[in-house]
């Protein structure tokens, strides 16, 4: 964001927010929300600070946050892109130029330097911003009746009255919400106002769902549109019904929810199925090579995942939050953390993304920046806050939803409870909690969705119990040093796809736990699409600590087609079955593909 690393394009992030403040002379450049870059990557400072002091990122951090204050115009406005072209006029094409939502990533970074680092000048910065889009924006005559195009600003709202900020805040977010995609649509309007400007959408199926604003939001049934748009206002959605206690609002989000679990999500939890408009297309449609997955999607996911858990401890919400968390969001950063990608597909054939156009969106290795570069500091954000998603406190029980080593001190509603957990999840599923805090509470343990098997025990003794929706409640008079041990059965299991998946008709997915398994070329040699998979094939989990940085490889006896054709020859009569060959199949965390070589990958195998 700097320009300061070689062989990487220029993000000029940094110099537009220069140019607003009047320290450098010099013309804009970048995407219309290049700030959101820099908002993103101060909330996941703020959170890394909060655990490893580090005086470089801080002194970074600080030279930002100072260049932000500067930038700031005198009424409390702030978007370089606007200040930068005076000649446009502020909030005039909400449909398409993120100012809200660029606004909204201010927030939620200015919330997390307050909480995390104790620092509110940014949090001053946030406030005078947002009451000047208060001012702007409302129900009341001379206020503009709009609303944002990309979706954000919502949950960033929430998050700011609970900061805590003042109740304007959250009525604001509800406004925003509420007057989605009610007649006359604002977006229509304001295109008139600007001398019928055209609407690229328009001519497409698509339409008004690109945005989520085709009806009203309590009215929408199924995830459409634009994915991380869609994924962003479900969240503003789920927050503002817990703070306003609207059912109606939260019955809209249970439903979006179902539709895009049950019909509409990758068995990685990639999300969108096509690349245009980086979009939602219809039930049952995945197809695996020209999926789009767009990262911040499944981070977006997540988010609404851990707010629809907070709204109801349901287990299914904790099972998609860690199916894309442990598969297609984090295959968006290399190994090294050092390359991204924006789009996650499910199946790669390098020469595809190549030289078919239909597929120029998916690319076989990772990059190092991108021209629209949201994922990389949107990844850096979520894992910065990881352990908010791994607990929830309830008022007497503490809820484990992701078993993930590390200390816990969560407030309870009468008292501050210690715990600390112990586990090499994923690689298996033995998990040992020890209670620190004595006392009468809860400590319920989820049991995943894929989990078949398993054993409680408290100190040793088995506690027999099933889960009740996806929870086991412990709730007890906890001694110091009480150890629960959880066992989850981890074997490996084959998955099918509901047979409405045209695209996973007849294949096979090898997962176990919470991973997905693919097959990559560097270990099964091409053509990967001959390969074929028996149902009764014997799995062998091998831990491998030597292979893209210690992972768990899956081996078993499968089967490759191996009839020859004549040289020149394209088709031949299907006279016999087809001859095959015994192979032996290593398949890796889908996480990690991409990390050797460029060459073809698979999750779904044929079935033989
Ligand atoms: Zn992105």
């Amino acid at each position: 964001m700097n320009d300061l690393l070689e062989d990487t394009e220029p993000s000029h992030c940094i110099e537009n927010f220069r140019l607003a403040a009047g320290i450098s002379r010099g013309e804009y450049h970048g995407m219309v929300f290049q700030d959101s870059d820099l908002y993103k990557w101060l909330e996941a400072v703020a959170y890394q600070l909060s655990v490893t002091p580090d005086p470089a990122l801080r002194e970074a951090a600080d030279s930002a946050i100072r260049l932000i204050v500067q930038s700031q115009a005198p009424d409390g406005y702030l978007n370089t892109y606007y200040q930068t072209h005076p000649e446009e006029k502020r909030f005039s094409n909400l449909q398409n130029n993120h100012e809200l939502y660029c606004a909204g990533h201010l927030i939620e970074a200015a919330v997390a330097f307050a909480r995390n680092v104790g620092d509110t000048r940014l949090l001053s910065v946030a406030c005078r911003f947002a009451d000047l889009i208060d001012r702007t924006f409302g129900p009341e005559e001379g206020k503009l009746h709009g609303y944002p195009g990309h979706e954000i600003i919502e949950m960033a709202l929430v998050r700011l009255f609970r900061q805590p900020g003042e109740k304007r805040y959250l009525m604001l977010a509800r406004y925003f919400i509420d007057r989605r995609g009610q007649a006359p649509l604002y977006f229509e309007e304001e295109a008139r106002r600007d001398g019928n400007r055209s609407f690229i959408w328009n001519e497409t199926y698509m339409r008004y769902q690109y945005y989520q604003a085709g009806k009203p939001v309590r009215e929408q049934t199924a995830a459409e549109g634009h994915a991380v748009r869609a994924m962003y206002l479900y969240s503003g959605m789920a927050d503002v019904s817990a703070e306003t206690d609207d059912p109606s609002l939260l019955e809209a989000c249970r439903a979006l929810f179902d539709n895009m679990a049950s019909r509409r999500m990758y068995i990685t939890g990639a999300i969108g199925s096509t690349h245009i408009g980086e979009a939602f297309t219809y039930d049952y449609d995945l197809p695996n090579d020209a999926v789009y997955g767009e990262t911040c999607a499944q981070i977006g996911l997540c988010f609404f995942a851990r707010r629809m858990l907070n709204a109801q401890m349901d287990g299914r919400y904790a099972d998609v939050l860690e199916r894309a968390l442990y598969n297609s969001v984090l295959s968006g950063m290399s190994l090294d953390a050092k390359r991204f990608f924006y789009v996650n597909p499910l199946e790669v054939v390098p020469e595809a993304c190549e030289k078919d156009d239909r597929l120029r969106h998916v690319k076989p290795r990772r990059q190092k920046w991108f021209s629209c570069a949201c994922c990389p500091p949107n990844l850096a954000r979520l894992l910065g806050s990881l352990p908010s998603y791994a607990f929830s406190a309830g008022d007497d029980t503490l809820y484990m939803h992701l078993f993930i080593s590390g200390d816990v001190c969560a407030a309870l509603a009468h008292t501050e409870v210690r715990l600390s957990v112990e586990s090499e999840y994923p690689w298996d599923g033995r998990i040992r909690l020890a209670v620190h805090t004595p006392g009468q509470y809860g400590i319920a343990v989820r049991i995943p969705g894929w989990c078949r098997g398993y054993e409680l025990k408290v100190n040793g003794e088995s506690v027999p119990s099933e889960p009740v929706s996806g929870y086991i409640e412990l709730n007890r008079l906890w001694r110091e040093n009480d150890i629960v041990g959880l066992d989850l059965e981890m074997p490996v299991l084959l998955m099918r796809a509901n047979p409405a998946v045209r695209e996973d008709a007849g294949k096979l997915c090898v997962v176990r736990g919470p991973l997905v398994y693919c097959l990559e070329e560097a270990d099964n040699g091409s053509g990967l699409h001959l390969l074929r998979l028996p149902l009764n094939t014997v799995f062998e989990v091998r831990d491998e600590p030597q292979l893209l940085g210690g992972i768990r490889t899956i081996r078993c006896r499968a089967f490759r087609e191996s009839r020859s054709f004549a040289e020149g020859q394209l088709y031949a009569p299907a006279c016999r079955a087809d001859e095959t060959a015994e192979t032996q199949l290593t398949f890796i965390p889908y996480f990690a593909w991409a990390n050797r070589a460029p060459g073809e990958m698979a999750v779904w195998i044929r079935e033989i």
